[in-house]
């Protein structure tokens, strides 16, 4: 169990980070969340997280666009909560363009928000994991680190180098208790896929119930979305002793949809 350790989940105001963070806190971990929305309502998770649990939540405004505000989100659990035993690298931004028409500062964003990122947190929180000999490391990729889709080039692009980057941690702390892997869901139904909607039927010339069915569904055989529940019990999964000895993996959750 994860009783006594400290987490920190990166993008967890909102979608798939919020309900790990929940199911590490359920588990018996202190957390860090972080993300960007309305004050009051992530004020309104953070404390539910603690009445519903138990243990502390604390919140890290951290903008995952800039590395000294990442290293103060490490800084804030190691110094208020004690440690950071689990990393999750989750924060992330979809866009759907043709790669002729891909706005530049939103190619520049998703490489520092969906794969930089995880780099700065990672760097950070190693030195505390390697002195402490256990650690686990999760990134938060993505169907996408596998297979490509059009009009998601920024996007595919990070996602494969998160993959890259998992493989390379992975073997640079093998011998310290560490273990760094990434998850790659298939279409999980968040606000992150629900606003993709309307970009996908204007770059396609389709309505968007045609967006739902013919193209996000149609990608996944089992014709349902994975739920952030699903997701987060494989994250748990990953943190546990019996997982000691898988690092350095993609952990596809995606309805089969790579199978194809
Ligand atoms: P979401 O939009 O619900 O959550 C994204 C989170 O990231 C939010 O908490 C948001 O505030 C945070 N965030 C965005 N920009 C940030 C910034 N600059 N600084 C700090 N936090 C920031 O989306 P989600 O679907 O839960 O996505 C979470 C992760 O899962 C992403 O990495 C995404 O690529 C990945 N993913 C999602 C799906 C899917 O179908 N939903 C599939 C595969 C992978």
């Amino acid at each position: 169990s994860l009783q006594g350790k400290v987490a920190v989940v990166t993008g967890s105001t909102s979608g798939i980070g919020l309900a790990i963070a929940r199911a590490f806190a359920k588990d018996g971990a202190n957390v860090v969340i972080n993300g960007l929305g309305d004050a009051a309502a992530i004020e309104t998770e953070r404390s539910k997280i603690e009445t519903d649990f138990g243990v502390k939540a604390l919140y890290s405004p951290a903008n995952m666009l800039k590395h000294e505000e990442i290293e103060a989100m490490v800084k804030l659990a190691e110094t208020e909560l004690g440690a950071c035993d689990v990393l999750v690298n989750n924060a992330g931004i979809q866009y759907v363009a043709p790669v002729e028409d891909f706005p530049i500062e939103k190619w520049d964003q998703i490489i520092a928000i969906n794969l930089s990122a995880a780099f700065y947190a990672s760097r950070a929180a190693i030195p505390g994991m390697k002195a402490r000999k256990w650690g686990r490391i999760i990134n938060t990729a993505s169907a996408h680190a596998l297979v490509a889709s059009p009009f998601k080039s920024a996007y595919v692009s990070a996602k494969h180098g998160i993959a890259g980057l998992t493989k390379t941690i992975a073997l640079e702390v093998a011998t310290f208790g560490i273990t760094c892997n990434a998850i790659c869901p298939g279409y999980v139904w968040t606000p992150l896929v629900e606003h993709q909607i309307p970009e996908q039927a204007k770059a396609r010339g389709i309505t968007e119930e045609q967006v739902k069915r013919d193209v996000l569904l149609a990608a996944q055989p089992t014709k349902e979305f994975v739920t952030v529940e699903e997701v987060a019990d494989l994250a748990m999964w990953l943190t546990s002793d019996g997982a000691r000895s898988i690092t350095g993996t993609m952990q596809v959750i995606d309805g089969g949809w790579t199978a194809e």
